[in-house]
């Protein structure tokens, strides 16, 4: 059963027959470049830039039936943090829209892959009505609220690091609740010209 399982698939970038990422795909994700980064003092642990495989698998694992593929690089999401102390990991909260969509969220699935606590203590709290509204100015809506952890450092975790809005609402409402981000975690950084965070050199 488990043969017919595999031999149905194909690879999500290449699309050779075989497993949701095959060897080659794979390998290009494990052994490619690590960004260094740092967002507002914050060090940001990525498994990569957001392109070529990298940006494949994100893109394939955002549909429903192919998910499964972010399984496949779980061993090296988990090592972006082996030397991290235990800190709890907090998922951003999926978009209501993406959600709605896909009836789950990146963020959450890569924090169990970290092999730490998870707590899902952030909300989204949209401001007013969203029609008719520029997405420049939704994304400034958004906010996020957070409920008290039950500890007072975290990592933050995400599946893409773009314009860094998001991760700057979320270090905002845990520091309201008195809880420090001491890291972040992301699959995957836009590499952007006016970039919201910093090369660590
Ligand atoms: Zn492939």
């Amino acid at each position: 059963m488990w043969a017919s399982v595999i031999l149905d698939s194909t690879c999500v970038v290449c699309r050779t027959p075989g497993a949701h990422l095959c060897s080659t795909c794979r390998s290009g994700v494990a052994e490619g470049e690590r960004p260094r980064l740092v967002l507002d003092g914050v060090p940001v642990y990525a498994l990569g830039w957001y392109t070529g495989t990298l940006r494949d698998v994100i893109r394939a694992a955002k549909n429903f039936r192919s998910r499964a593929v972010l399984r496949t690089v779980a061993p090296e999401v988990r090592n972006l943090t082996a030397s991290l102390p235990p800190q709890p990991a907090v998922p951003i909260p999926p978009s209501r829209a993406g959600f709605r969509r896909r009836g789950y969220g990146l963020a959450p699935m890569i924090a169990r892959m970290l092999g730490r606590p998870v707590l899902k203590v952030l909300r989204l709290r949209d401001a007013g009505t969203q029609q008719g509204r520029s997405a420049a100015e939704r994304t400034r809506q958004r906010t996020m609220t957070a409920r008290q952890p039950r500890v007072s450092r975290v990592i933050l975790v995400d599946d893409v690091l773009t314009t860094g809005a998001s991760m700057r609402a979320a270090i905002g409402a845990l520091s309201s609740v008195n809880c420090e981000v001491v890291a972040i975690v992301v699959l995957a950084v836009v590499p952007s010209r006016g970039a919201p965070h910093s090369i660590c050199t």
